[in-house]
């Protein structure tokens, strides 16, 4: 098996919603981003290249690429998983940790498990999501931004025969 750690963090800008793990949420701040700024899917994104040591979703998706403006997260999470197939490998399980102090994310947590495990062709059980504040300590709680970590372990495809 194969490990993977993932971080990334967006600052708050201009907006009234923020996408995570694929869910749109209504927020009186946007996150900064090139692409829909999917701050969870990112780290999880960079979590799953990291384990089978293809560099970051910086250098597979720049943000200096004109194709990714405005990108459906989503859409590369979907990319990231075909990457690390051809590898021979697929996901284990990964957890995860949203670090902001609002918006509330928990209420959506069961239904971005579902997009992420339905992206990387896998069951829920196998893709976990938590939040948590920060006392309103750091950035995160001053509120200028969500910060996410994130670890996978993958597994080799089983071979036929
Ligand atoms: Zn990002």
């Amino acid at each position: 098996m194969k490990i993977g750690c993932g971080y990334d963090v967006h600052r708050f800008a201009e907006g009234d919603h923020i996408v995570l793990g694929g869910v749109t949420i209504a927020h009186s701040n946007g996150l900064a981003a090139h692409s829909d700024g999917d701050v969870l899917i990112h780290a999880i994104c960079d979590a799953l290249l990291g384990a089978v040591a293809l560099g970051d979703i910086g250098q597979h998706f720049p943000d200096t690429d004109s194709r990714f403006l405005g990108a459906d997260s989503r859409d590369l999470l979907r990319r990231v998983r075909s990457l690390v197939a051809r590898t021979g490998y697929r996901l284990g399980n990964l957890d995860s940790v949203i670090i902001a102090q609002a918006p509330k994310v928990a209420p959506h947590v069961e239904a971005m498990r579902g997009n992420i495990a339905s992206d990387l062709c896998c069951g829920p059980d196998r893709v976990s999501v938590k939040a948590t504040t920060t006392e309103n300590l750091g950035f995160e709680g001053r509120g200028e931004g969500i910060a996410v970590h994130a670890v996978c372990v993958l597994e080799r495809i089983p071979t036929e025969g």
